[in-house]
């Protein structure tokens, strides 16, 4: 029998299982496949580091010429939005007349997309458009920002699990959840 997961203790409730992500993955692969049927020169530009396995799970069911790329930014401290966005490593590919895909796991206020979107657009790609794995639209402060690829929306609760992480952990749990009050305030 299969121990149980040392982080399950500081859940207090699971929101998305493991299985509901990798079915909804396979029909956001399948979505994205369809909606770029014309392209064949998408950069997938992953958000580090939350967004890593969603990356990797989504790569996977889209069948279509992609490149990877990367991008790590800061935008928070603690549980909740600083409004201080900071690019801690760019990307390396040149995004210009290409179609840029970026892979975000989740979207609070928006604010670190906007930041981002605003300095892609200023290298002049032919399209951007965002998937996301989880929404929190109750949170949103950039109200033009917004997914073209949405996986689940969630509650205005702090959640881990599949690369979203507290202090750089729980990213390596394979379901999201809602984490104990007590373990951040
Ligand atoms: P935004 O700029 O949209 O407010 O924040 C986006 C970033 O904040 C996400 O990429 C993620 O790193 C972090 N974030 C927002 N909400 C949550 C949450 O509920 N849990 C975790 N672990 N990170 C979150």
């Amino acid at each position: 029998m299969q121990k149980e997961h040392v982080y399950n203790k500081d859940i207090l409730e699971v929101i998305i299982t493991e299985k509901q992500i990798q079915k909804r993955i396979k029909e956001l692969g399948r979505e994205i496949t369809e909606a770029y049927d014309e392209s064949d020169d998408i950069v997938m530009l992953c958000v580090l580091r939350g967004a890593v396995l969603f990356m990797s799970d989504l790569s996977r069911q889209i069948n279509l010429p992609v490149v990877f790329d990367f991008m790590d930014v800061s935008s928070y401290e603690g549980t909740s939005s600083s409004g201080m966005v900071r690019i801690i490593k760019d990307l390396e590919e040149n995004i210009e007349g290409r179609d840029v895909l970026i892979i975000e796991d989740i979207m609070d206020t928006g604010l670190t997309l906007k930041h981002v979107i605003d300095l892609l657009k200023t290298r002049e790609p032919a399209s951007i458009k965002i998937a996301t794995l989880l929404d929190k639209p109750e949170r949103r402060v950039e109200k033009e920002v917004s997914a073209d690829f949405n996986g689940f929306e969630v509650p205005d609760k702090f959640v881990v699990g599949y690369g979203l992480d507290y202090q750089e952990k729980y990213r390596n749990l394979p379901y999201i959840g809602v984490l104990k009050e007590e373990l951040y305030i």
